[in-house]
C-alpha cells in the first residue's frame, strides 16, 4: 500500500473539524482582544502596535456565535487569550454565554494576570474552569526589564486570587531569554512550587511583532532542561500521559508536582495538535504559523447561515498544513504577531 492510500484515522462522529491528516479540532483559542498593558520584549515592541478599531472587532454577539458554531463542529475546549484578554470590558459575560452553549465546552484563560486579582471571582462565577498565567520572572527589575511595566505585584495578586477562585491547577507560563531571565528559571520553579502553581516553560518563537527573534538567541528546551535539573531531579512522565497536549513534563524531586517543557521549535508536536483558531477580528486560522486566514467577519456581516459560516470553517481546516516548518528554507514568518493571533 503507498503512504497517499494508508486509510485515515476514523474521527468520532461529532468530530467535523479533520484535517487532511486526520487531526481533529477540539481545542478553539479565541482571541478577544489585541491589545496589551504589557510590552513583553518577545512579543511587541515599547510603543505596542497599531490596534484594531472597535468596527474591525467582533461583538460579543458576534463572538458567541461563532463559538457555538465551532462547538456544533465537535470543539470541546475553548480558551480565551489575546493580546491581554482582561482587557475586555465584556468578558464575564462572554463566559457566562459560552458557558451555556450545549454541549458545554471546558473553558480556559491565558492572561497576564493583570487585574485577575478582580476579575478571576466573578469569571469563576460565570463557569470559567481554569487559567495559564505567564509569568518569565519574580525579580522585579528582570520583570520590568522584560515587560517594560512595574506590575509584578500585580500579577502575584492575580496568581494568588485565580487559585482562591478554584480556577485550578493554576498554570504559569514562562518563555526564558538569553541574558535575561535564562539563569534565574530554577528560582522561578521553587516559587511555583511554594505556592502550588504548575510551571510550563515554552520556547521562544518567531511571532514577535519586531521580527527579531533568531534561533541561535533561543534558548532551546534541552538547555532549560539542564539548569532546572542542577537543582532539582527532574523524571519524565510517559508520553502517554500527553495526548494532544504539548508540554513534556517530569516530576519534581520524585513529585506530586510537576513542571512543563514545551519544545514547540525544537521538537514540533504539530502532529498531534487538535488547535484552531479565532482572531478579535473574526478570522479563522488554522495554526499559529498560518500564511492565510478565512474572514468569518465578512460572512457573518453579510447575512451568513450557520451551515455557510461552518463550511467556511472547515474549509480552512482542510487546508491546515502538516507542521510549522520552522527549520524549512522556505519558512516565511506570518504576518500577524501572537499577541494579534492569541497565543
Ligand atoms: N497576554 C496574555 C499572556 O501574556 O498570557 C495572552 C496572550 S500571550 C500572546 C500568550 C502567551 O504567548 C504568553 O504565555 C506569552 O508568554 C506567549 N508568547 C508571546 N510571544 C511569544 C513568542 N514569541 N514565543 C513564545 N511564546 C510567546
Ligand atoms: Fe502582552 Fe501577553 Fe504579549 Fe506580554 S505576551 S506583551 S502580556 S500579549
Amino acid at each position: 500500500m503507498s503512504r497517499t492510500s494508508l486509510p485515515m484515522p476514523r474521527p468520532r462522529a461529532d468530530a467535523r473539524l479533520v484535517d487532511r491528516y486526520g487531526r481533529v479540532g477540539r481545542d478553539l483559542r479565541v482571541s478577544v482582544t489585541d491589545r496589551c498593558n504589557l510590552r513583553c520584549t518577545y512579543c511587541m515592541p515599547a510603543e505596542g502596535l497599531p490596534w484594531l478599531a472597535k468596527p474591525e472587532m467582533l461583538t460579543d454577539d458576534e463572538l458567541v456565535r461563532l463559538i457555538g458554531i465551532f462547538v456544533d463542529l465537535g470543539v470541546r475546549q475553548v480558551r480565551f487569550t489575546g493580546g491581554e484578554p482582561l482587557l475586555r470590558r465584556s468578558l464575564t459575560d462572554v463566559v457566562r454565554r459560552v458557558a451555556a452553549l450545549e454541549p458545554r465546552p471546558q473553558m480556559a484563560l491565558t492572561s497576564n494576570g493583570i487585574g485577575l486579582d478582580r476579575l478571576a471571582a466573578p469569571l469563576a462565577e460565570a463557569g470559567l474552569d481554569r487559567v495559564n498565567v505567564s509569568l518569565d520572572t519574580v525579580d522585579r527589575d528582570t520583570f520590568k526589564q522584560l515587560t517594560l511595566r512595574d506590575r509584578l505585584a500585580d500579577v502575584e495578586a492575580g496568581l494568588k486570587a485565580a487559585a482562591d477562585a478554584g480556577l485550578t491547577p493554576v498554570k504559569v507560563n514562562s518563555v526564558a531569554m538569553r541574558g535575561v531571565n535564562e539563569h534565574r528559571v530554577a528560582e522561578l520553579l521553587q516559587w511555583c512550587l511554594d505556592r502550588g502553581y504548575e510551571l510550563r516553560f515554552i520556547e521562544q518563537m518567531p511571532l514577535d511583532a519586531q521580527h527579531a527573534w533568531t534561533r541561535d538567541e533561543m534558548i532551546t528546551a534541552d538547555e532549560l532542561h539542564e539548569r532546572l535539573a542542577e537543582r532539582f531531579t527532574l523524571t519524565p512522565l510517559p508520553d502517554a500521559s500527553r495526548g494532544s497536549a504539548p508540554a513534556e513534563r517530569f516530576l519534581v524531586d520524585g513529585g506530586p508536582a510537576t513542571v512543563g517543557i514545551i519544545a514547540s521549535v525544537t521538537r514540533p508536536f504539530c502532529g498531534a495538535c487538535d488547535r484552531v483558531r479565532l482572531t478579535a477580528d473574526g478570522q479563522v486560522r488554522n495554526c499559529l504559523f498560518a500564511r492565510g486566514e478565512g474572514d468569518l467577519r465578512a460572512l457573518l456581516r453579510g447575512g451568513a447561515d450557520d451551515e455557510t459560516i461552518a463550511a467556511a470553517i472547515t474549509g480552512e481546516m482542510a487546508r491546515k498544513r502538516a507542521g510549522h516548518g520552522i527549520d524549512d528554507e522556505s519558512f516565511v514568518q506570518p504576518d500577524r504577531p501572537m499577541s494579534a493571533i492569541g497565543g
